[in-house]
């Protein structure tokens, strides 16, 4: 970068990858961002990873959309055959007026003629507080009905609706940053090293200063190196294990009765339904010895302060929603919620997918969770959009409405910033039905595998060009700003998304995200006392008392947002993953990211620094299970499952199980989620990325 105090401004603002929402400065010279730095925001006090801090530079990239485009009348049939910078032959440039008009108009026409319910949107947690609120009204208001979700349906929907159930509140109940304060944690299914890296050094400072780190994870991970336990357990049998470990409390006398009493229900049923889960008996289930299992229970159940932390691992199952009340149970008979240095921290994932969930980009909730079913908060809401606004019946989600347009159901559809052509599972069935759409519109910053199934496709916004909130893990709300304009004729999607409500008939009147704010926060109690203007100036944990009060950082300290102020313990069962490994599949698929790639590839993989790094598509297979097949570290395998097939590069890896492949899903020429299972969690929704059974061969050639 040359020299670094070589520059024309310096804009604060907030890192558009992970849900740990680290504070940055852009260093801008001659209209283009020079180098970032880390700031001193809550959550990362200066530090950064190598996404935030070399990962900008996509914005510039020559794929960029800078006009408008319509599908062509001679372009040929939907499918995955868009080259994403030479698509002249697919489309063609359109002034923002024509675009809007074909947008807006093949949308307006399928709600007027065929009914609303016929569209569906999906939102973006990469987009700001301002545009999930404008995206999710846009959809309920503009077309009557729910049918409006986002990534979150892919992410932590599950932990979402076991903490709705059981705490009453979707949002962690502690900053990761209160690890500082505890003396046990236990981080299960999530690789903070790689997927929130800059939460990952506060947990290797915790282990540094004598605090015991509890890794449970099937595959090994860095954090391991600081661990006093390592539970490598098997793949899909966290039940198993956690609830083992619940037994060994209750049977050992180690929960907390006080809490309990004062603080929780339904606990003689947990209690009960413990009882047969002993270490003996799902020792074997788990892979994990029955000393191990009363070990690490006398541990948690011991500590004066601990956490629980966990990531995709928990969630993406089947069972998702099982693992979080597992999980929950846990902290609640042994009374570590509400005091500092305890609590439970799902750390999700986007930069703001908490926010974009808390601003009701979901299919069951208006803002702050505000349930569609309830006729008093639709009054609410109907007396500020406009009676009759909101309709009663839940949306569907990500998965049902792409079964949906299958199905007929669903004939148009808005998607922003989301690539459902990649990140959903079973690709060839979601990919299928994007082509099947009568009418897509496309509102992003890259022509992505999404877009090549689009009708219109509408330029928008990188976060460095445009203003708006964003809300981390942490429930820190904080300002990202703009230091550069978007490019060509490209558009904030704000923007975008008030000249689309207004060609549909709302009669909004927003002129800045600020506006969009204020009505915002005016249906949201988390918001109260947390105004526009002094995010300019600061980032507030939500909830906070005041404007003085920087916000609560521990929830519960006394009692739940649910009837009667408990919390409720809900026993889970042993569920076995939809799919189980075979004489044709033997082996067991997971996928994930990698440090370097963010998702689906967007936009890492046009970041010189992080695709320098991490230029290919590769596998990870335990280096005896390579040699078994006869393949070289660097050589080339075939991945099969019932649902597809693909040959990528392998690599060694020890961390791995010899019965296990660990697949990134970033690589658009190795689609993961070509492969990945869609039987969805019957509560979350969320899909079972994490187990599948899959055959490994030996491949000659990618
Ligand atoms: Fe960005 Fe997350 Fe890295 Fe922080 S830890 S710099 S938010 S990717």
């Amino acid at each position: 970068v040359g020299d670094r105090k070589d520059f024309d401004k310096e804009v604060a603002s907030v890192c558009p990858f992970c849900g740990v929402g680290c504070q940055i400065s852009l260093k801008v010279k001659d209209g283009k961002i020079k180098y970032v730095e880390g700031i001193d925001g809550p959550a990362n006090q200066n530090r950064l990873c190598v996404k935030g801090r070399f990962g900008f530079d996509y914005i510039n990239h020559p794929h960029r959309l800078t006009k408008p485009l319509i599908r062509r009348d001679d372009a040929p049939a939907k499918g995955m055959n868009v080259d994403p910078g030479n698509y002249l032959d697919v489309f063609r440039e359109a002034t923002w007026e024509e675009a809007m008009d074909r947008a807006a108009g093949g949308l307006s026409e399928l709600r007027d003629t065929q009914g609303g319910q016929t569209v569906a949107g999906f939102g973006s947690a990469k987009c700001s507080n301002e545009e999930a609120y404008l995206f999710q009204k846009l959809i309920r208001q503009g077309f009557g009905h729910n049918n409006v979700d986002h990534c979150t349906r892919l992410c932590h929907a599950s932990s979402v609706a076991a903490l709705m159930e059981n705490v009453g509140s979707g949002g962690v109940t502690a900053t990761f940053n209160e690890i500082e304060n505890a003396d046990v944690a236990i981080v299960i299914g999530a690789n903070p090293v790689e997927n929130h890296p800059v939460a990952a050094t506060y947990f290797k400072q915790f282990a540094a200063r004598g605090g015991k780190l509890i890794v449970m994870d099937p595959r090994g991970q860095a954090l391991k190196r600081h661990a006093s336990h390592m539970l490598q357990f098997k793949p899909g049998t966290d039940v198993a294990m956690l609830n083992a470990i619940c037994n060994v409390i209750v049977t050992e006398g180690l929960f907390d009765e006080q809490y309990i009493d004062g603080y929780t229900e339904n606990w003689d049923a947990e209690r009960e339904h413990l009882k047969r889960f002993t270490p003996e008996s799902m020792s074997e289930i788990c892979g994990i010895d029955a000393e191990t299992l009363r070990d690490v229970a006398r541990t948690f159940a011991g500590a004066q302060s601990a956490m629980i932390f966990w990531g995709m691992g928990i969630s993406q199952h089947t069972y998702g929603t099982d693992n979080s009340r597992c999980l929950i149970s846990l902290a609640l008979m042994t009374g570590q919620i509400g005091r500092p240095g305890t609590g439970l921290h799902p750390l999700r994932g986007q930069n703001n997918v908490q926010g974009a969930s808390d601003a009701g980009l979901i299919p069951m909730y208006l803002p702050d969770y505000q349930s569609v079913t309830s006729a008093e908060v639709r009054a609410s809401f109907d007396a500020l959009w406009g009676a009759g606004t909101v309709a009663a019946e839940k949306g569907l989600t990500v998965t049902e409405i792409l079964q949906g347009i299958h199905d007929g159901q669903i004939k148009g559809m808005f998607i922003q910033g989301e690539n459902p052509a990649m990140s959903d599972p079973d690709l060839d069935h979601a990919r299928a039905g994007l082509a099947m759409l009568d009418h897509l519109v496309v509102q992003d910053i890259f022509l992505t595998e999404t877009a090549n199934f689009a009708d219109v496709i509408l330029p928008a916004s990188a976060f460095a060009e445009k203003t708006g909130t964003v809300t981390n893990t942490n429930r820190q709300v904080q300002m990202g700003r703009p230091a550069v304009p978007p490019p060509g004729e490209a558009r904030e999607d704000w923007r975008i998304l008030i000249d689309m409500g207004q060609r549909l008939g709302l009669d909004w009147t927003y002129s800045h995200p600020r506006d969009v704010y204020a009505e915002m926060a005016s249906t949201m109690p988390s918001l109260d006392h947390i105004s526009w203007d002094r995010l300019e100036h600061q980032a507030v944990t939500y909830p906070t008392s005041g404007p003085d009060d920087p916000g609560q950082s521990i929830l519960f300290a006394d009692g739940f947002p649910r009837e009667g102020g408990r919390a409720r313990f809900t026993p889970a069962d042993v569920i076995a993953p939809d799919e189980q490994p075979d004489a044709e599949y033997p082996m067991v698929l997971t996928t994930g990211r990698q440090l370097e790639h963010w998702h689906t590839g967007a936009m890492t993989r046009r970041a010189t620094v992080l695709d320098a790094v991490e230029p290919q598509a590769n596998c990870s297979l335990h280096p005896h299970t390579l040699r078994d097949l006869g393949v070289e570290a660097g050589g080339y395998v075939t991945l099969s499952t019932r649902r597809g097939r693909i040959t990528v590069m392998a690599r060694a890896d020890r961390a791995v199980a010899r019965d296990m492949v660990f697949l990134p899903f970033a690589y658009v020429e190795a689609a993961a989620n070509l492969l990945t299972n869609p039987a969805i969690d019957p509560i979350g929704k969320i899909p079972e990325f994490k187990y599948a059974a899959v055959r490994v061969e030996k491949a000659s050639q990618p």
